[in-house]
């Protein structure tokens, strides 16, 4: 733990769920849980950086989209629609909670080769028969729709503007924590370095705390985001597919401003850049895209440089003149196995559940996973939206539920 850490200790020894991280996706599953009349049980949430400056959702992009290969994901995606622009309304009408609109500017894909195109094709039939708003652009649309954009080498494009853009993620992480904290579950500044499991093995008794103090639960909770490996280890699970990756964002500003606002455009070298209020965001990963240490944050200055910018002048020649703002790395929570989520129980050690793996998009999908493992610990099933398709029983049976529109 770093220098200066405040450490605290839990006021009970036993509780019902204990939740291992309490980032976006554990304060979802606490304050989902609370939220539901049927769950009357006591609530800890460790967390071992609570000014949250490392986690993988204070360095987000925080946008949604509704682009997703799967059905489910689109569905999830749907779902953190409604929940962000409708959050005052989810708790209760608080008038403290803030109004979050989505920023509509959209996801621009762009397909340089046939391939690509198929998968876009594709993606936007399946997308369409979920109600999204996905529409396919020929080079030409997309020339007329925005003129600054060099598309010679695309030969297909897919944009949706309903539902898809940027949003406040860290005003309803904020909020969620908030609120699960004021209907009394208890926030820990501590970490957990293990897990006691019974004589049999199928049940996580006790975790371990950085302090020493050893508390009982109920159910324990994975959302460590990507240490969750490592967590899952202490709990004697070794094949969690979960690593740490690293993801560069930089935010700049252009001389000439674009005449209107940059969609999520996804070029097909794999570079991203959006509008950002007034500048511009783009984003990347490194050449070679390893597993990372969880504390190792160190920037590659060259790939601004040298990777970045050249794509963003030849996709958008008006960004010739760019000025670098600011930049930062963070972490992807990696599903190296198949780029979905991880969700719900272990096999044998069923009180100990999954909420991991989010590859990227972890941050939209917070409502519904967190809404959906609530239920799973209350009622021992889904019930809002049938999320079984994410059951780490997959990993284990190695059969892959893919995800390829990752980015
Ligand atoms: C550059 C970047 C851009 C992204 N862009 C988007 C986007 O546009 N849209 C989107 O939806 N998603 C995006 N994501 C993904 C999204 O941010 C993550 O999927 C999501 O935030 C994961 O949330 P989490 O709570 O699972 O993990 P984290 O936010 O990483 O939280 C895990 C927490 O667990 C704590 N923890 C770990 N181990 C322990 C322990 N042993 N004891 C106690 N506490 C522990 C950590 O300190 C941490 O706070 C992006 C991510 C990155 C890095």
């Amino acid at each position: 733990m770093s220098a200066g850490q405040v450490f605290a200790s839990p006021s009970g020894k036993r509780y019902d769920v204990i939740i291992v991280g309490g980032a976006v996706q554990g304060s979802a599953v606490a304050w989902f849980l609370l939220d539901n009349p049927d769950f009357n049980g006591s609530i800890l949430v460790i967390e071992r950086d609570p000014a949250y400056e490392f986690c993988s959702t204070s360095r987000s992009n925080s946008c949604i989209r509704q682009q997703f290969g799967c059905e489910i994901n689109i569905l999830v995606s749907r779902f953190g629609a409604e929940f962000v622009q409708n959050l005052r309304q989810f708790m209760g009408g608080d008038e403290r909670v803030p109004h979050l609109p989505i920023r509509n500017f959209g996801y621009l894909y762009l397909a340089a080769d046939e391939n690509t195109a198929n998968a876009l094709r594709r993606a936007q039939a399946l997308q369409q028969a979920c109600g999204a708003g996905t529409r396919l652009l020929t080079p030409g649309d997309i020339r007329e729709r925005y003129p600054f954009l060099a598309v010679d080498d695309i030969i297909l494009g897919s944009l949706n503007t309903r539902d898809e853009g940027y949003f406040e993620g860290m005003a309803m992480f904020d909020w969620l924590r908030r609120s699960a904290r004021e209907r009394g579950a208890e926030y820990l500044a501590n970490e957990v370095v293990a897990m006691t499991l019974n004589r049999a093995g199928t049940d996580v008794e006790s975790v371990t705390l950085a302090t020493g103090e050893t508390i009982a639960c109920g159910t324990v909770v994975n959302a460590a985001g990507p240490r969750a490996a490592k967590v899952a280890g202490m709990a004697g699970i070794g094949e969690l597919p979960v690593e740490p990756r690293k993801r560069f964002s930089y935010v700049f500003s252009a001389e000439t401003p674009l005449s209107r606002d940059l969609p999520l455009t996804i070029d097909p070298t794999g570079i991203h850049m959006r509008s950002d209020s007034a500048h511009y965001l783009a984003g990347c990963k490194p050449d070679r895209d390893d597993p990372v240490d969880p504390d190792d944050f160190d920037d590659q200055p060259e790939l601004w440089e040298e990777k970045v910018w050249p794509v963003l002048a030849a996709r958008i020649p008006g960004f010739e003149a760019i000025r670098l703002i600011r930049s930062w790395v963070g972490h992807y929570d990696y599903n190296r196995f198949d780029r979905n989520a991880i969700l719900g129980p272990h096999g044998e050690i069923t009180n100990f559940l999954f909420i991991n793996g989010f590859s990227g998009h972890g941050l939209q999908q917070a409502p519904a996973m967190g809404r959906g493992l609530s239920e799973w610990i209350i009622h021992g099933e889904y019930r809002s939206l049938d999320l079984s398709a994410f059951a780490f029983d997959r990993i284990v049976h190695s059969i892959p539920f893919a995800e390829d529109a990752v980015i």
